[in-house]
């Protein structure tokens, strides 16, 4: 008999003008607000003027630090806030949530943090957490972990547990609408990559495969149409769509070696999280497919990535080296730099690849990949 397991907390609500909603969302579970934005809150004047409730504005520029959750905390404290709301991409909902974890259990960040921190486990709920997304990419609306930098550290390390998942996510594609193509390109890249390496890997159920094959045809579909017209409603609502897929897809599934390099060239260089997904997409298919036909040829992850080859290129025969033409051709139309272009140094290959191999998202990977190969991909995306 098959066994698994599929964690589903949490509201997920779609449509255009959803965002609508945020008011009554907000009733049905408090009555002051502490609400986080991106640096800018006027660009959502319309939906903070109408939020119903007494509401802290905290606007969050770039990407969270343990500081600044812990201001955050205390501008909620301050304002006597019971519910958190997120309006913004997914540095502004990892510090909702954040937040509203904190709330729930006291205490700082670092009693929590993994690797960095204590590590204590997260026992209580959060106080009710609203995230509305105005990228389509990370899929922190709908994930159990809120990522931190700590400058002192010099690495990223993530709160985590289930109760984490937000109470709502409330996904406006109209919200996205406005996002830059250059940010559509690398949140989009982030979607489906978050959908694609969940779909290999050995932690793969039929659920999460049911999501993830979704968010694949709905990026195949909307990814390069949003970026060559943002007002493309259509395909906006696609890459929403592939976004929410992706955080569920990966909350149940795991990553894979693509968010394992990720995650430290993210630490080491200022490379947006989606731009390095992007580069290390193609490389690490082919690598993970070449390592699979040398080591064990039978392997379902090999048909896994003619399937997902298959829904990239709309043709039902399609090999898997047609998906990854997919994948470097939407690269060249989406205008993403290669790593080496934001600064990567090929010495630091060395280290990366070391640092990588011990990174949790590795053990979602299809095949143990070396150190020697992932030195190879970064070469290949840089
Ligand atoms: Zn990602």
């Amino acid at each position: 008999m098959e066994a698994f397991e599929f964690a589903t907390a949490g509201r997920v609500l779609v449509g255009a003008g959803r965002s609508a909603d945020l008011p009554a969302l907000l009733a049905a579970c408090g009555t002051r607000a502490l609400v986080c934005t991106g640096a800018s809150p006027d660009r959502h004047a319309e939906l903070l003027a109408g939020l119903g409730m007494p509401a802290a504005v905290f606007p969050v520029a770039g990407e969270p630090t343990v500081d600044l959750v812990r201001t955050a905390v205390a501008t909620a404290r301050e304002h006597g806030a019971d519910v958190v709301a997120a309006i913004g991409g997914g540095s502004v909902i990892d510090t909702g949530k954040a937040a509203a974890m904190l709330l729930g259990n006291g205490g700082d960040p670092l009693d929590y943090l993994e690797v960095i921190g204590a590590g204590r486990a997260i026992t209580r709920p959060s106080v009710p957490f609203i995230a509305v997304p105005t990228t389509a990419g990370t899929g922190a609306e709908v994930t159990a972990n809120a990522v931190l930098a700590s400058p002192a550290h010099r690495v990223k390390a993530s709160l985590r547990s289930g109760t984490m998942i937000p109470w709502a996510a409330l996904v406006d594609p109209l919200l996205t609408v406005s996002c830059p193509p250059s940010v559509t390109a690398a949140s989009g890249m982030d979607a489906l990559t978050q959908c694609l390496e969940p779909f290999v890997s050995p932690m793969a159920s039929p659920l999460s495969d049911a999501v993830a094959r979704e968010g694949i045809r709905r990026a195949a579909g909307g990814l390069r149409r949003a970026y060559a017209d943002g007002g493309d409603l259509g395909a906006r609502a696609d890459m929403s769509v592939a976004s929410v897929a992706g955080g569920m897809a990966l909350a149940n599934a795991k990553l894979g070696a693509v968010h394992g390099l990720a995650g430290v060239i993210g630490g080491t260089v200022a490379v947006p999280h989606g731009v390095a997904c992007a580069a290390l997409l193609a490389p690490v298919i082919g690598a993970n497919v070449a390592a699979l036909r040398a080591g064990a040829p039978g392997h379902p992850a090999l048909d896994r990535y003619a399937e997902a080859a298959a829904l990239l290129t709309g043709d039902p025969g399609a090999a898997i080296e047609d998906g990854i033409a997919w994948v470097r051709q939407t690269l060249a139309l989406l205008a993403i730099p290669r790593l080496g272009e934001l600064g990567l140094l090929p010495e630091q290959a060395g280290g990366i690849a070391v640092q990588a191999m011990r990174s949790s998202s590795m053990r979602g990977n299809p095949v143990a990949l070396s150190e020697g190969d992932l030195r190879a991909i970064l070469a290949d995306a840089g």
